[in-house]
């Protein structure tokens, strides 16, 4: 339980229904900035302004999932008001006060070192990308199948990156009879590739295995579907880049080749809000428990 512990949730889409609900199941104190408009009504739990809290007694902030914007500004859906993370405002915080986001930002990193505040990046853990690669991967399926004529099964399906979501894409892909070629570039990778029952090949050899590609899916965050890659492709195939902006993929040559290429940032969160809410909130919620679980009890 997290009995007595303060915890500021500031902004956040519609996934953050469900972290506050787990928090509050899980007896925290919660406070809510930016969700003035949310017409949800969770017992205990206050809306505020950031003006109108003690900082002092704050033990946990969790922020977005991407955290603030470069000016300090933090999304908040479910308010029209600006709500803005300062460094003068982190320094009023207790030193043992940990601050949430799903990623860093160049912002937020120099606002936390400054503050000597701890920043626990969500989106980098194991774990939460490991979970949430498994929507990320239903809503690529989704913008393949909304975007092709012809049937996964049998197609000619690339994939570049075993990471995290290039696993899962794999997988997915496979399963569905699709001939999955994977790229990348440590040993490993290909020995995992080939023991999945898939065709490696490095990425440095990329440009020589894109002849007879019907879909390509990107999960590196890296410039590797070049121009000179591109002209390689047949005219028909699609793309779907699901690396994090600005993608792997050189979007002004695809178009001019003809050939539909689509920067999908932020499956999770649009095509399973719920599911994706609840993995934030699982994890988060162990996070808390690792380290603040025995004094919150005590509280
Ligand atoms: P990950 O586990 O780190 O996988 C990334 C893969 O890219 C790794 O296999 C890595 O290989 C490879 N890679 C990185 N830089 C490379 C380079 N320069 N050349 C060749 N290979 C390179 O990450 P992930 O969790 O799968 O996520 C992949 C990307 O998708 C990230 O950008 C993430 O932000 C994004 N993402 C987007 C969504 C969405 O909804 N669109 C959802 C989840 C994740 P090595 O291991 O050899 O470094």
């Amino acid at each position: 339980m997290l009995t007595g512990l303060n915890i500021v949730i500031m902004g956040g889409d519609a996934r953050y229904l469900e972290v506050i609900r787990k928090l509050n199941e899980m007896d925290a104190q919660l406070t809510l900035i930016g969700f003035d408009q949310l017409d949800q009504y969770f017992n205990g739990a206050v809306k505020a302004d950031i003006d109108d809290i003690d900082a002092a007694k704050v033990d946990a902030i969790v922020l977005p999932a991407n955290g603030t914007d470069e000016n300090g500004f933090i999304e908040t859906i479910f308010s029209n008001k600006p709500v803005k993370l300062t460094e003068e405002w982190l320094e009023k915080t207790p030193a043992h006060c940990s601050v949430y986001s799903g990623i860093g930002t160049p912002y937020l990193e120099r606002c936390l070192r400054s503050a000597n505040r701890e920043l626990v990046k969500l989106f980098e853990r194991d774990d939460l990308a490991i979970y949430n690669s498994v929507p990320t991967a239903e809503g690529t399926l989704m913008l393949v199948i909304q975007n092709t004529d012809f049937t996964i099964h049998g197609a000619n399906v690339l994939i570049l990156g075993l990471g995290r979501t290039g696993m899962t894409l794999a997988r997915i892909f496979h399963a569905l009879g699709a001939k999955v070629k994977v790229a990348a570039r440590r040993p490993e990778h290909l020995a995992r590739i080939a023991e999945m029952g898939l065709s490696p090949f490095h990425i440095d050899d990329l440009e020589s295995h894109v002849g007879d590609v019907d879909i390509c899916l990107n999960t590196i965050p890296a410039k590797v579907l070049t121009g000179k890659v591109i002209a390689k492709m047949p005219a028909q195939a699609l793309i779907v880049d699901i690396a994090s902006k600005p993608g792997g993929t050189d979007f002004r040559y695809a178009e001019k080749r003809g050939i539909k290429a689509i920067l999908a940032p932020s499956l999770p969160g649009i095509v399973a809000p719920k599911t994706a809410g609840r993995i934030i909130a699982n994890v988060l919620t162990d996070l808390l428990i690792e380290k603040f679980g025995e004094e919150s009890e005590e509280a």
